[in-house]
């Protein structure tokens, strides 16, 4: 049985003492749900403060980005090693804002990802088609470029500690979240991929997120498909209650009906 896993990727938002805040509020609601695992992906600036709060409690702490290398002379970016100093134990690589607007490729999403398993870090790597390629019927295509760009080099050791997220371009902060069928069957599609790359073994172990325009409402029904095995959420993370709620609707979908 794979623990359900929910990140809530707060994106470029939130002063310090907001998130510290918020993160007070979620681990009052949910710091001691052992059955689900919570991450909170504040921004750099916060993940100490952040980290010190969380540091009691179920709940890890995330990053939404790194740079590969681990020191040196890389103006304003920040390394795994940097990471893990703050108490980071996740890291979201690839997420479609940074390849829209930050120019990161496959070739870029394979390097962060290699660079956080080599310091410990444990990456939710993010792919996903935009409109036009789904409606040119390309999804599982580009799916298919994504997954083989990222882990070209990874072993099935490597695996165990991959989280993939399956953010479709056109859910993320629209409001048009992907149907549970559609979910299910880019998940199932992304399974298939991994056992053919590794094993059906460890396909069955690698844990499957579902973002794009979760919330409160739509989280029980899309947790219930067989191959989502969590969210990652942007918007609805900002605030305690609905993302607590979404953290529920893993835990009910994936444990209590276990
Ligand atoms: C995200 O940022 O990964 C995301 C899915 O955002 P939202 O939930 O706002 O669509």
């Amino acid at each position: 049985m794979r623990r359900p896993i929910v990140a809530g990727n707060w994106k470029m938002n939130l002063a310090v003492q907001e998130g510290r805040d918020l993160a007070e509020k979620i681990k009052a609601s949910c710091g001691n749900w052992n059955a689900v695992e919570v991450v909170l992906c504040p921004v750099y600036t916060s993940l100490s403060a952040v980290g010190q709060i969380l540091a009691d409690s179920s709940i890890s702490l995330g990053a939404q980005n790194l740079f590969w290398e681990p020191s040196g002379a890389y103006t304003g970016e920040v390394s795994p090693l940097m990471l893990r100093d703050v108490g980071c134990r996740y890291v979201i690589i690839g997420h479609s804002e940074r390849r829209t607007y930050f120019g990161e490729t496959d070739e870029t999403v394979k390097r962060k990802f290699q660079s956080a398993l080599k310091h410990g870090l444990k990456p939710i790597v993010c792919i996903g088609e935009t409109l036009k390629e789904r409606e040119a019927n390309q999804t599982f295509a580009v799916l298919e470029r994504q997954l083989a760009g990222a882990f070209t080099d990874a072993s099935a050791a490597d695996a165990d500690k991959l989280v993939i997220a399956y953010e479709p371009v056109w859910a993320i902060g629209t409001g048009k979240t992907a149907t549970p069928d559609q979910a299910q069957e880019a998940h199932a599609f992304i399974r298939k991929w991994l056992v053919g790359k590794w094993s059906a073994e460890t396909a069955a172990k690698i844990r499957l997120q579902y973002g794009g325009s979760v919330t409160a409402d739509n989280a029980a029904t899309l947790m219930g498909q067989t191959d989502v095995d969590g969210a990652l959420v942007g918007g609805a993370s900002l605030k305690a209650d609905a993302f607590t709620a979404i953290v529920r609707a893993a835990l009910e979908a994936k444990t209590v009906a276990a």
